[in-house]
């Protein structure tokens, strides 16, 4: 039988008491580790992150809170190379993909530890300017940020198990907020080995951070009305997430972020050959290519204008002709698996729908898999998917398939490439292809509204743009209606979802004495 792997709560290591739940490598279809948290005493497990861990990191200031982050990034980066063994057998990803979660998890608390050093050796933040509630100002208001006195719980998804982390508890931790995180099942080794490694270097104070690996039976049950949760995953389970009594009952803080059907915009008068047109196929093949599309940022729609269609299909399953796809530790691969056979069959039927209304532009599933076993591989090749009807295809609009496929979507002018675009309900991203600043600005204002980030490649920026997909620390994750209505990162906007706001009216010798 495989490890069973520990879950840390309370301050120690403790076996779940079931038979565990097996991971396995997506490529090679072996059984990896199981997870369990049978039997977890969660009362207890939440007291002790609450009490002892948020009291610790209460008493440290910002700058000792960002150089424990500089710590943790430290030691994350010693152990890389067991880090990429995990993903390259869990998730079966090949080396630049394991590098978005992996590296993309350092960089992002590599950057809090900084941006907290800023803060310094404060013990909470003050919000505006004070406001004078008296004749002479004696008697003002100033609105004061606290860190919550509660504990963050992450609900994760299976795509990022480092970053998805590490994205979420640099701005808990810095804002002395102590982390519970559950991993989604089918990868929760990396996440596991990351928590296990910084506990057992005694970098944070125990009850800072905490894992539960297994089943998410109980974990809502034990929030009070100071904690706050984050939750990355399926709209579905979003739903059920929001609508948990001890949620509303207790007004509990929630962050979503789900699924989104992002797009793709080549604006008119940049035809093939010109520099928009190839910034836009290169993007497109990326983007479904990279983590076999599971991203959730990836582009689902891409729309150019009518006269394009043709040139932009031939030009992106030109590019995805070039995707070989197999086993990750095969060199000559460029794509790895699916995290799983649940996912590839949900990829396939989502696929099958899509074409009931959409026709295959693309298939790369005519070239072998490299070093990998079809009956047992969980690959599946890119597939570009197009119709010239795209005011009719509603599913392409609202169903995303969680794997390399995209559709091509042709538009008459900007106002319906915009309307178009906004048919996805609310986006992570949008990603605008041009190269007239003006027309690029105010495609941006249009589509702001419905999107956490717009996204623009214009030829200026061809070559130091950060890629449509790539979540940056310094900006903005989330976005309206579909996409859940989360907001993470952005700086140190971060933090506002770990403090709560309070208005102090007091005389200003009180605001003096407790604001310098
Ligand atoms: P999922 O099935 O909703 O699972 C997400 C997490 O929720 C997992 O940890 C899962 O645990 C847990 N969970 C399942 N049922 C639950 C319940 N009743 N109560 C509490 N927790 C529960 O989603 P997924 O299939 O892992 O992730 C794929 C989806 O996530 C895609 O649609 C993608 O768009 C979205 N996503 C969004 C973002 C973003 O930032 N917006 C990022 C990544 C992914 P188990 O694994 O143990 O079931």
């Amino acid at each position: 039988m495989s490890l069973l792997l520990p879950n840390f709560i309370a301050g120690r290591w403790q076996a779940g008491n079931g038979a565990g739940t097996p991971l396995f490598d997506p490529v090679l279809g072996d059984e990896l580790v199981r997870v369990d948290a049978t039997g977890a005493d969660l009362p207890t497990a939440f007291a002790f992150a609450r009490d002892n861990g948020g009291a610790a990191l209460r008493a440290l200031s910002y700058r000792e809170r960002a150089a424990l982050l500089a710590n943790v990034a430290g030691l994350l980066q010693s152990h890389r190379d067991a880090y990429y063994a995990i993903a390259t057998a869990n998730s079966g990803t090949v080396k630049n993909d394991s590098a978005i979660d992996i590296d993309g998890g350092i960089y992002t608390l590599s950057s809090y530890a900084k941006l907290g050093e800023t803060l310094g050796d404060r013990s909470f933040l003050v919000d505006g300017e004070a406001a004078k509630l008296s004749k002479g100002g004696l008697f003002q208001s100033e609105h004061l940020l606290l860190p919550t006195r509660g504990v963050a719980l992450f609900i994760n998804a299976f795509n990022f198990p480092s970053w998805g982390l590490w994205e979420k508890a640099a701005p808990a931790l810095l804002s002395g907020v102590p982390v519970i995180v559950k991993p989604a099942t089918a990868t929760a080794w990396l996440t596991q080995r990351m928590v296990q490694d910084v506990v057992d270097a005694g970098l944070l104070p125990p009850g800072a951070l905490s894992v539960i690996c297994g089943s998410s039976a109980g974990l809502l049950d034990q929030l009070q009305p100071l904690d706050v949760v984050s939750f990355t995953g399926s709209a579905e389970t979003a739903a059920l997430i929001r609508s948990h009594p001890a949620i509303v009952q207790r007004s509990v803080r929630v962050n979503i972020e789900a699924d989104s059907l992002n797009s793709a915009l080549l604006l008119p008068g940049d035809g093939p050959g010109s520099a928009a047109f190839e910034l836009l196929v290169k993007e497109v093949a990326r983007e479904m290519t990279q983590k076999s599309g599971q991203k959730c940022t990836a582009i689902r729609r891409v729309f150019v204008p009518e006269a394009l269609y043709g040139a932009a299909a031939e030009a992106i399953a030109a590019r995805l002709a070039k995707t070989t796809v197999g086993n990750p530790r095969n060199e000559s691969v460029r794509m790895g698996a699916l995290v799983s056979r649940a996912q590839l069959a949900s990829v396939r039927e989502g696929l099958a729908l899509l074409q009931g209304q959409a026709d295959v532009l693309h298939d790369g599933s005519a070239q072998p898999l490299i070093d990998a076993d079809p009956a047992v591989a969980c690959c599946i090749a890119p597939t570009l998917l197009g119709t010239r009807t795209p005011d009719s295809a509603g599913r392409v609009h609202d169903t995303e398939v969680f794997g390399p496929v995209a559709t091509l979507l042709p538009y008459r002018d900007t106002a319906h490439a915009l309307a178009l675009v906004q048919r996805g309900q609310g986006s992570l991203v949008s990603s605008l292809y041009g190269s007239d600043p003006a027309a690029l600005g105010a495609a941006a204002l249009e589509l702001a509204c419905w999107h956490g980030r717009v996204h623009v490649v214009s030829p200026d920026v061809g070559a130091l743009h950060t890629g449509h997909g790539n979540v940056m620390p310094q900006s903005l994750h989330g976005g309206p209606g579909r996409a859940g209505g989360g907001e993470e990162l952005g700086g140190l906007r971060a933090l506002n979802f770990y403090h709560r706001r309070a208005a102090l009216q007091a005389s200003t010798a009180v605001h003096a004495a407790l604001v310098r």
